[in-house]
């Protein structure tokens, strides 16, 4: 019988929407293998957060708590995570592909002596013989792994599992954190992030991205910005404008930024290289504003338009306004 272990990801006491995914993830491996699942949640006065948890049919929701654990760092949650996971007596351990997913999830199956598929976009096969689909070659090509040690560790992408499903009512446990704080050499200095108003990249329903045929950093202010605004979207950007400092970081999308799939993705002077349509191919409606009618992007567009995104993007804009 299979003992599945969600780790939940919160920071700052806000629990990642993407956790939900990784619950679903779970219980697709629940109806394919029979068995049931746990969570757990690590941090510090976070007791509050497993009510948001205890609905999903969950078994048990585990709670951890130690001073260690108030600002994350891979080598503490990592050993907050496996004694959960060794508590729940796991056989299966899931996180979501998010950045402190892949940053701690590794070391957690290190800690169990477990094999791991990261990055996961699909569950086949059934108990015994699971198989996971998992993007390689920035995804170009889909892999099928299989996982050959007692116990498993998966990081699912978030963009390909629903979110869980409500279920019966889980007990809530407090449990040993399993934190040893002298062997912790990592220490949390600060968090630098870009704030901001609009909705968060990985969980808009609508993003709106820019590429170099923006050709400068305040087109993203005065041409993109207003259509993304009148859509309540979320802005991406391809690497070469981060690269070139036009933009933050955290907006790019790709194989080496995030991965997005909201309803609507909107890509304007991005010519779709592979590494890019990596981190929005997923996504339900793509439309292409791209002057060159041979641009790869049109490949994956539901729309395209082929025209100077600096007519066609404040006309468009206009129009959904006049509405
Ligand atoms: P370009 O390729 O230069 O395209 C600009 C487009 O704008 C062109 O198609 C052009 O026709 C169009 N255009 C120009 N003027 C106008 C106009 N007036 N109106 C309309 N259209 C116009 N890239 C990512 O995005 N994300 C990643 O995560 C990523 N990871 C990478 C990882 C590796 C290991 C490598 C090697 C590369 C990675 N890249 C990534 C880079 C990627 O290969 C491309 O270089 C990059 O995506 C191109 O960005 P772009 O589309 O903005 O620029």
């Amino acid at each position: 019988m299979s003992k599945i272990i969600v780790l939940a990801e919160q920071q700052f006491g806000k629990l990642a929407n993407a956790t939900f995914n990784a619950i679903g993830a779970a219980q697709q491996l629940v109806a394919k293998t029979g068995g049931s699942f746990d969570i757990a949640i690590a941090g510090q006065g976070i007791a509050g957060l497993a009510d948001s948890l205890n609905s999903f049919g969950a078994g048990a929701v585990y709670v951890l708590e130690d001073a260690a654990l108030e600002n994350y760092t891979a080598q503490a949650y990592a050993q907050a995570f496996g004694a959960a996971a060794k508590a729940a007596g796991a056989t299966f351990v899931v996180a979501a592909a998010t950045s402190i997913g892949k940053d701690c999830t590794p070391r957690v199956a290190a800690r169990l002596g477990a094999g791991m598929a990261s990055d996961v976009v699909a569950i086949d096969g059934s108990a015994g013989a699971l198989t996971y689909q998992r993007p390689m070659w920035a995804g170009n090509i889909l892999g099928r792994v299989k996982i050959n040690t007692a116990i498993q560790v998966l990081t699912v992408r978030p963009t390909e599992f629903p979110a869980g499903t409500a279920g019966g009512a889980s007990e809530i446990k407090s449990i040993a954190s399993g934190v040893d704080a002298s062997s912790i050499r990592m220490k949390w200095v600060k968090l630098d992030s870009v704030k901001s108003d609009r909705p968060a990249l990985t969980d808009a329903s609508v993003v709106v991205s820019g590429g170099r045929g923006l050709k400068d950093p305040e087109n993203f202010e005065k041409v993109l910005a207003p259509l993304a605004d009148h859509l309540s979207a979320a802005i991406g950007a391809t690497r070469a404008v981060v690269d070139a400092g036009w933009v933050p970081n955290d907006w790019q999308v790709g194989q080496t930024g995030k991965v997005v799939a909201p309803n609507l993705y909107i890509a304007m002077g991005i010519s779709g290289a592979i590494q890019h349509l990596a981190g929005m191919k997923g996504s339900k409606t793509i439309v292409a504003i791209n002057k060159d009618p041979e641009a790869p992007i049109f490949q994956v567009a539901d729309y395209g338009l082929v025209a100077d995104l600096f007519n066609a993007v404040p006309e468009l804009t206009e129009k959904l306004k006049n509405r």
